[in-house]
């Protein structure tokens, strides 16, 4: 039986790679407990052990192995719903959940750049809550918004230029991906396809990576945000791993800095809302390794249970200024984990409150 005292949550594409790493997530979460699962109608009616090809190492939780599947509509559904579900499909039902006063908080790139929904990295720009308010939805009886995470392959990026563009000013960045197969979903990429192979085409991956980046790193003046003002380029491949996407990166700054300074800004960084202490947040949000072969997916995509930045690799560019290689968990800092720490801090400043 759910416990009265936490905030029940829904799973929308509960079954997914992302649903799954939501379920995972949320097991003995202190302020949310799952409540509702949904997924497509193939899975509706079905227990979730039945619907869900589970994949992650931890078993499914006892109490959610034998919850059923709802069908993907806002009826019966708690107010708080994180959302999983493919583009094309969530343009289509995120705003029924926001009509309908959910409070819905996606991975799905369908509203990431809609100018009144917040493209949240607590760390960074937490500022940008304050959209919700503009949203139709939150001005109704209801009270629902949708607030986004940003594409997995971005999220590290972000948070590794974020500090730099604070101190020294960013110019141009150029960053080649290494993106890991569970960034594609389940069944995913076929296996024949990616063993002991590259693919250099991620369907609509560059083009998401270089507008969120913009609105990532904007700030907002009166109630508006102004997008980041620098160059972006991004070519972006899928590869052999199983989780973490590894980013090959070159910046040019405005203003001149050293080695010394930038591992310090890296190391330096500080979360814009440490002192909220949200459950899901990163002791560390950036960890800089000085080991001259790091960071590697398979060694440390764990690090911060999947939600710290792991940088290395920092020398000079003959063409910018300076190059590094950056490493994210993708279903975890770039999507699950990411959402349930914007569900924090929507807690904390009121706004999951009818
Ligand atoms: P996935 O593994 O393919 O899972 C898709 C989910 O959507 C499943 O639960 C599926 O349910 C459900 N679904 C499919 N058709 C549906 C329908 N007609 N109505 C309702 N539900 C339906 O995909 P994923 O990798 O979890 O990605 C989900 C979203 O997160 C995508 O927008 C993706 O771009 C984004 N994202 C993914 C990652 C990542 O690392 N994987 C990172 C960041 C963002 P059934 O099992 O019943 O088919």
């Amino acid at each position: 039986m759910p416990s009265t005292t936490k905030i029940p949550v829904g799973i929308l594409g509960a079954t997914g790679t992302v649903g799954q790493r939501f379920v995972q997530l949320l097991e003995d979460h202190p302020w949310f407990e799952v409540a509702w699962l949904a997924a497509s109608e193939r899975s509706a009616g079905l227990a979730y052990q039945d619907a869900a090809k589970w994949k992650l190492t931890t078993s499914i939780p006892d109490r959610i192995a034998h919850m059923k599947v709802s069908a993907a509509a806002p009826d019966g559904a708690p107010r708080v719903i994180f959302a999983a579900l493919d583009a094309a499909l969530a343009q289509d039902l995120e705003p029924k959940f926001a009509a309908a006063g959910h409070v819905l908080i996606t991975n799905s790139s369908a509203f990431r750049m809609h100018p009144d929904v917040p493209l949240i990295i607590p760390e960074i720009n937490d500022d940008q809550l304050a959209l919700i308010d503009r949203q139709e939805w939150r001005k109704s009886k209801g009270r629902g918004c949708i607030v986004t995470n940003s594409n997995c392959s971005i999220m590290g990026l972000a948070i590794a230029l974020a500090p730099l563009a604070e101190q020294f000013g960013l110019e141009k960045v150029f960053a080649v991906t290494m993106q890991a197969i569970s960034g594609a979903g389940y069944p995913g990429v076929a296996s024949l396809d990616i063993l002991g192979n590259v693919i250099p085409y991620i369907a609509k991956e560059e083009e998401k990576m270089e507008a969120e980046a913009k609105k990532l790193l904007g700030k907002m003046h009166n109630d508006q945000l102004q997008l980041a003002d620098f160059a972006i380029s991004a070519q972006c491949n899928r590869v052999a791993v199983e989780d973490g996407h590894t980013e090959s990166v070159s910046i040019k700054l405005r203003k001149p800095a050293s080695a010394e300074q930038i591992i310090a800004a890296w190391r330096g960084c500080k979360s814009n809302v440490a002192q909220l202490n949200l459950p899901s947040a990163p002791a560390q949000v950036i960890h800089y390794d000085e080991r001259i072969d790091r960071p590697q997916p398979r060694l440390d995509i764990h690090r911060g249970k999947g939600m710290t930045t792991t940088i290395g690799r920092l020398r000079a560019c003959s063409i910018f200024d300076w190059k590094f290689t950056v490493l994210s968990h993708n279903t975890v800092r770039g999507a699950a984990g990411a959402a349930i720490l914007n569900a924090e801090l929507l807690k904390v400043k009121g706004y999951l409150e009818a």
